[in-house]
């Protein structure tokens, strides 16, 4: 494939390469070159897959660090109410309904919904994963996928085994899909239970993915409990690790962050569930002041209502002004790098547009009311790009969207589908709220 004329974005020093040509060849980018020079790597050119450029920007493919994808099916279900009551009158009931097909049928919503917006890469934690798996398999998106478990109650052990025999039976079983080990929290798994899966991970060489910090209670108690932070309970139990996402850690103290970069894990800051529960936290300014890798994550639709990761960047930046009451913090510099931030998610080569990367791309048309005139393109992908300025997505070299249609899911089926489960769960829901968490 060959992308022409093209103008290159670099998120990491805000400069435009214009009139490029780029050449991928097996899921890489194989030559970067000024336009007109054909590329001395494709050697049948007439056999190739040309792509217009002309008046487009181009950027890698954006990273959600955490997800529950499959809530898709949740979306708008648990609005304008408290934390509690959010999961225990609605969210968790719910849940409750879904069965592995729906996993499948949310997951591969929630992927076409990614895709659209230019989302090349989730990291998904939640259950029935292997249906999760033949939905990013079938929507040619890459994926980290980690089946979350409990850790504690009657079915502990048998989630646990659950969980993993799916990991081993998709280990290497598609190139764009990893998995990841995925305890769900420290104050849902005892401290033994997360020694186990550290173990776990150790001797399967696979990385963790887990909520930690998510609200300041949950720091109260856990060293109320422990006389320890979640952070610091997750580096005692061995989860603290280089390759852990660690999901929120919204309310990490300083030295949390300063334990978190010297162990190498990584954060997903889900801006838009923060706000949405009115919960103001100055955590990305700190985090990245303390040199913290952070990525953008969606968490789930019953929270964010979109896997739109652009919009939780654009959340995250006002946050980081809103929470320091300071417009010079949340900087355009500052908030876009993160929206390629791969390494977070395990991907290496990924991030910037050079040769050799993995060829995960996104064109960008500005050429609607919305980004006009244009005299800062990176402050209109921030605060004023919408999905009518998706032009094309490449995942692994593959095209997956073509002219704002994506070309891997049938969309009008999803919507009689969703449409289906969503009638059976409101049947099925009891107006019983569930034991509190
Ligand atoms: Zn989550």
């Amino acid at each position: 494939m060959i992308i022409k004329n093209i103008s290159i974005l670099s998120f990491q020093n805000q400069s435009i390469q214009k009139n490029m040509d780029l050449t991928i060849v097996e899921g890489r980018i194989s030559k970067i070159s000024t336009s007109g020079v054909v590329s001395s790597s494709v050697s049948d050119i007439a056999n190739e897959k040309i792509i217009d450029g002309t008046g487009k920007y181009i950027i890698p493919g954006l990273i959600n660090a955490h997800a529950h994808t499959a809530m898709t099916l949740l979306r708008g279900v648990a609005e304008d109410v408290s934390v509690d009551d959010w999961f225990n009158k609605y969210v968790w009931i719910y849940e409750q309904g879904l069965v592995p097909d729906d996993v499948y049928t949310g997951t591969l919503i929630g992927a076409a919904e990614m895709l659209l917006s230019g989302v090349t890469a989730v990291a998904d934690h939640y259950f029935a994963m292997d249906r999760a798996f033949d939905a990013y398999v079938k929507s040619g998106m890459r994926a980290n996928l980690s089946w979350a478990v409990f850790g504690t109650g009657p079915d502990s052990e048998k989630q646990f085994e659950t969980a993993m025999d799916f990991t081993k039976k998709h280990i290497g079983k598609n190139s764009r899909i990893s998995i990841s080990l995925a305890p769900h929290s420290p104050y849902i798994c005892p401290e033994d239970f997360l020694i186990r899966v550290a173990a776990e991970s150790d001797k399967l060489k696979l990385p963790m993915h887990i909520h930690v910090s998510e609200t300041e209670d949950q720091v109260v108690q856990s060293l109320k409990k422990t006389g320890m932070t979640p952070v610091q309970v997750l580096d005692r139990t061995g989860v603290l690790r280089k390759g852990t996402i660690l999901a929120h850690a919204y309310w990490a103290t300083d030295d949390d962050l300063k334990l978190i970069k010297k162990r190498g894990a990584g954060i997903a800051h889900c801006a838009k569930t923060y706000m949405k529960f009115g919960d103001v936290n100055d955590l990305l300014p700190r985090a990245l002041k303390a040199g913290v890798k952070v990525a953008y994550g969606s968490d789930g639709l019953a929270s964010n209502n979109t896997v739109n990761i652009f919009e939780t960047a654009r959340d995250a930046a006002l946050l980081a002004k809103c929470s320091t009451r300071n417009s010079e913090t949340g900087k355009i510099s500052d908030i876009l790098p993160l929206l390629n931030s791969g390494e977070v998610i395990g991907l290496k080569d990924y991030g910037e547009i050079k040769e050799g990367a993995l060829a995960d791309l996104v064109l960008i048309d500005p050429s609607t009311p919305n980004m006009m005139p244009g005299y800062n393109i990176f402050a209109d992908i921030l605060y004023s790009l919408n999905n009518r300025n998706i032009h094309s997505v490449i995942v692994d070299g593959e095209l997956v969207v073509e002219n704002g249609k994506l070309l891997t899911i049938d969309v009008e089926e999803l919507k009689n589908e969703a449409v289906e489960i969503s009638k059976r769960l409101v049947a099925t829901v009891s107006d019983k709220p569930m034991q509190s968490y």
